[in-house]
This record gives C-alpha cells, structure tokens and sequence, in this order.
C-alpha cells in the first residue's frame, strides 16, 4: 500500500511550537507517514504559497494543522473547499489535568460542532438593505425597523448539512458505545427561541437519531446545556450542535477538565479530515517556549487514528497520560514548571 501523505501546516504565533513538538513524538515513534512540512505564516507569500498548499492538500491523506491568526491560510479550503463539516472536539479528563472541578475523574464526551454554515458565513450588512424583504419576527410579533441604523447578520441551517453532522454523530456514538460509552446522542441548540433554523437542526437530528436503534437520544436548550457542562457532563456521551455554540461550549468544556492546553480537536468530511488544536495561537506567550502541546499532540493522535495507525496513536495517548500520571514535567498552564521541550521530551521518554 502506497505510503500515506500528511501536510504539516505550523500556523503562527507560538502555534509552531505545538506543531513541531507533535512532530518530534511521531518521529520518534516512527510512523509510516509522509510529511509535506509548510513554513510558519510569517513566511507565507498570499495567493502563491496558498495555491501550492492546495493542491498537496488535494494529494494528501490528512493535515495537521497549527492555529493561525490570519498569517497562515489554507484554512478556509481545508474547511470548505474540502467541505469538513464535523468539528469533533472530544472532552476527556486524564489524572493530572488540572481541573478547576471537584470531581473530574471520568469525564469523558466529544462535542461535534457544525463546522460549515451557521452564523460562520460571514454574510453581515446593512440594515437597510433588508428593506425590501419587509420582514416581520415570528416570535415578536413586529416587523423589522431597518430605517434603524445596525448590522444584520445571517445564520443558515441546511436540511442537508443537519443531516450529515447528525450521521456523523450517530456513528460515532455506535463506536463509543462498543467501547462501553452509554450510545447517547444529546442535541442542543435555542430551538424554543430560534424554532425556524435551530428548530429545524433540532427536528432533523432527532430523526436521525431515532433511525439508530442502538442509541439513546436526548435534546436540551443552549443555555440549560452549558449547566449541564459544569455540573453533570458526566451523563454526556456525543453531543451535536450548531457551529457558534459548538465553538463557544467547547471552549466551556475544555474548561471544565485543563483549558485550551489540554483540547484537541478534528474536522472531518466524507473523503478528508484535518486535525488542530481548539486553542488559538497563543500570541501573548510567544517566543517563550512554555506552551503547552498537549492539545496538538492529541489532535496528532487523532489523526492516526483517521489513517488507521491504530498502535501508534495508542502509544502516542498512553505516553501522554503516564506523563500527566507521573505530574513531574507539566507545563505552566497544568500548575508545573516544565518548558515546552521538558513535556515533550518526558512524553518521548515514555513510547
Ligand atoms: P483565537 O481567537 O485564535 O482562539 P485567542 O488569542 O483568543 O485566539 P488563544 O490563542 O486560544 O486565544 O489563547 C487564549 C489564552 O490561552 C492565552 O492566554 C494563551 O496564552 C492561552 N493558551 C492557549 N493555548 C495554550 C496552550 N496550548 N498552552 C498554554 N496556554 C495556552
């Protein structure tokens, strides 16, 4: 079988040193991959790295991808050109994560977030310009005043793209549950306020859902899922979501068992996936070599997963976790003293 291709895309920031920490654990653990490593996006020339990056995005199997803030592109074609329409941000607790809860131990569910429509269109204007439509809210009772100055902004939920995430979900929840996870799909949404688009989310996942006669299905509103994040997410399993209240949650939910340092995450569509932290690019800590790689290192092992390295992402996670376990060379954020390098090197150390 043909060797398989990852693009390496650094980001920028501090976001490199995640990357390439990542990097070093899968070299030394060998991993039969081929890696068409990109330069940080300081070095990136607009348009013509960009048109370079695509096409070996187009013949690879996977990318792993740093944050970027802008500098570094490519990620609106990994996102919709590639059409990744499941954000799976799995929400796990290892010992030693410093978790601001008093009972983490066992935390353990994946919010798959939306990745492709939504408010994430970027489709914004001038009031006035809906003018013409003279349209009136359902749930107020009035028409829209847009001689008021303002800004509109529009959300989109597709029948279609529901009904993927919804698939998505489901089936993950069937490889969970044979894993011993409940086989539960929660949805959520503002499906009381929003009855239109995140009703018609709320109406298509449920029937999808009950298409699975393996699963359990249960369905909360926004406001009273982010309690449940806090208080009780030890009952969840799959969540899914529309995209700005998947990307807001997640970063709840990271919260919950470490914070950005320790949360990974995948975009997956129907022929590709691409792999990044949920944290950003961490500008105010640039330069200093104490950010935690955590995050990257287990979107790197989700991505082994995805191509099928089964034995090395397993390694790659244990390693990890021994070295959560042992509490002896954690980073800045988890409450120890150890540089980027230290981490990396203890998590190498334990293979
Ligand atoms: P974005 O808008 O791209 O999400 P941001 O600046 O809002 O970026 P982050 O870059 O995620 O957010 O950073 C938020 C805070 O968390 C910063 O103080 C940053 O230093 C810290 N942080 C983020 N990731 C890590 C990490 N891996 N290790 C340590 N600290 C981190």
């Amino acid at each position: 079988m043909a060797q398989k291709k990852v693009v390496v895309l650094p980001g920028d920031d501090e976001a490199p040193q995640t990357v390439y920490a990542a990097m070093e654990v899968m070299r030394a653990l060998e991993v039969d991959l081929e890696f068409i490593e990109f330069p940080t996006g300081e070095s990136w020339v607009r348009g013509e790295t960009e048109k370079t990056v695509r096409a070996a995005i187009d013949a690879s199997d996977s990318t792993l991808f740093g944050s970027t803030s802008g500098k570094t592109g490519g990620i609106g074609y990994l996102r919709w050109g590639r059409k990744t329409y499941a954000n799976v941000r799995p929400c796990r607790y290892m010992k030693g994560f410093k978790s601001p809860l008093a009972n983490p131990e066992g935390i353990d569910f994946v919010i798959v977030r939306e990745n492709l429509e939504d408010l994430y269109l970027g489709l914004e204007g001038p009031l006035s310009t809906l003018a013409p439509l003279h349209l009136s809210s359902r749930v107020l009772r009035a028409e829209l005043d847009t001689a008021e100055r303002g800004i509109y902004a529009i959300k989109v939920i597709t029948e279609r793209n529901t009904r993927n995430i919804a698939h998505f979900a489901c089936k993950l929840a069937i490889r969970r549950k044979a894993e011993g996870h409940p086989g539960k799909v929660t949805c959520t949404s503002k499906y009381n306020m929003l009855r239109e688009s995140d009703g018609l989310f709320r109406q298509i996942v449920e029937e999808v859902v009950t298409g699975y006669p393996g699963l359990k299905y249960e369905q909360f509103i926004i406001d009273d899922f982010a309690r449940r994040v806090v208080q009780s997410s030890h009952d969840l399993d799959v969540v899914v979501m529309p995209n700005l209240y998947g990307d807001i949650m997640s970063d709840a939910a990271a919260g919950t068992i470490g914070g950005l340092g320790v949360a990974p995450s995948g975009c997956y569509g129907d022929d590709y996936a691409y792999f990044e932290s949920v944290h950003g690019t961490a500008p105010d800590i640039k330069g200093m070599g104490i950010i935690n790689p955590t995050a990257t290192m287990l979107s790197a092992v989700m991505m082994l997963d995805y191509l099928g390295l089964r034995e090395k992402s397993k390694r790659f996670e244990n390693a990890i976790r021994k070295v959560y376990a042992a509490k002896k060379q954690l980073t800045a954020d988890q409450g120890g003293n150890a540089r980027t390098a230290d981490f990396t090197e203890a998590v190498i150390a334990n293979l």
